[in-house]
């Protein structure tokens, strides 16, 4: 009886698309109760491979999966979409400069931000994991005048995870025990995991860890490093992890943050914590009735506050890089 939510996704034929599909049609993002209505968008040589993949959703006779549909054209698309995550991107390749790539990226999401503008449903909701995702996003929103800029967002939930993990083997704890994790900044080398004011069964993160040089020299660059170090292990790119993920942040903006808790996303800066507007970055949040709050009056201590100004630096660098290319 109710209506299908028609789901977004680009760059569909990817390897994040080939974890993501298939858990979205299957309730993992809104419940069994929800039909899902998929529109998949590729550039045109991939379209080939995306319907084999589109064969294998059919295969699965999903019973929440009310329909599919793909193409090139984002203004089909994403006509009346509800929510569209944004994964396709134009990967660095080997010569490439970084001006190369921000144009690449430029390009593209300055047509999908347009095209969202234009035929997205009124409560669109929007998550990049494109790279680089932060600042995609930035170009993403600034192209959509229409669209409230808080309905852009960018993906730090894997890197939140993976805070989890690596906190969760160090005090040989469940991953349930352990809440209010943060990731602050850019979804870089720069990101900081915030241990100060996380908190495992009630306690604080840090003092039970209590070891500074921990934190500070394996903690904070394993966690940021997750990446890399999967690739060399696996051959290839944390594509599952950055799924479930992708699938996370999504559901609970959709659905909302358990009472006792937040979660690591990133969005447009409010000017919380000395992070200047306009920014996309990233922050603790709490989810309620379809909206987030950056969740207020938390202690920054001195450690914290160069990290995060670090990073936060690293993404107004980006700024003015894509400004100084016309592309916000
Ligand atoms: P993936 O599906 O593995 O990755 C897609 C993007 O997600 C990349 O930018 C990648 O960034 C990023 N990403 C973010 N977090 C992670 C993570 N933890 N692990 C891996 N990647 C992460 O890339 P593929 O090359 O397999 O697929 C990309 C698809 O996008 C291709 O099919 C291509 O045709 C398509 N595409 C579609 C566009 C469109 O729809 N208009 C535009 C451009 C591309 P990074 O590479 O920096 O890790």
């Amino acid at each position: 009886s109710n209506a299908p939510v028609k789901v977004a996704v680009t760059g569909a034929a990817g390897q994040i698309g080939y974890s993501l599909l298939f858990r979205i049609a299957s309730g993992a993002l809104l419940g069994p109760d929800t039909p899902i209505e998929l529109r998949l968008l590729e550039i045109t040589p991939a379209l080939k491979a995306l319907e084999g993949v589109v064969m294998e959703l059919d295969d699965c006779a999903f019973p929440t999966l009310a329909g599919v549909q793909i193409g090139d054209d984002p203004t089909k698309v994403f006509d009346g979409v509800n929510m569209a995550m944004l994964v396709g991107a134009r990967p660095r390749t080997a010569g490439m400069e970084r001006g190369d790539l921000l144009s690449a990226n430029g390009a593209i999401f300055t047509a999908q931000g347009k095209a969202l503008n234009d035929v997205a449903a009124d409560d669109v909701k929007i998550l990049v994991t494109g790279n680089p995702a932060n600042t995609n996003a930035l170009i993403a929103m600034s192209n959509a005048p229409d669209i409230p800029a808080e309905r852009f967002n960018a993906l730090t939930r894997l890197d939140h995870n993976r805070a989890i993990s690596q906190l969760a083997a160090k005090l040989n704890v469940p991953v349930t025990e352990i809440k209010k994790m943060t990731i602050w900044g850019n979804h870089s080398a720069t990101q900081y995991p915030d241990l100060f004011n996380c908190e495992v069964g009630g306690k604080s993160a840090a003092e039970l860890v209590d070891d500074h040089n921990w934190l500070e020299n394996d903690f904070i660059p394993t966690v940021a490093k997750r990446g890399a170090a999967i690739i060399a292990a696996r051959g290839s790119s944390s594509a599952a992890s950055a799924a479930n993920a992708t699938i996370e942040h999504m559901r609970d903006w959709a659905l909302g943050t358990p009472d006792g808790d937040w979660v690591s996303m990133a969005v447009p800066s409010d000017g919380s914590y000395g992070v200047q507007e306009g920014l996309i970055s990233s922050f603790p949040c709490t989810v309620k009735d379809g909206k987030y709050e950056i969740v207020q009056g938390l202690e920054v201590n001195d450690f914290s506050r160069a990290k995060i100004d670090a990073s936060v630096a690293e993404l107004a660098e980006e700024q003015a890089a894509v400004k100084e290319l016309g592309l916000i």
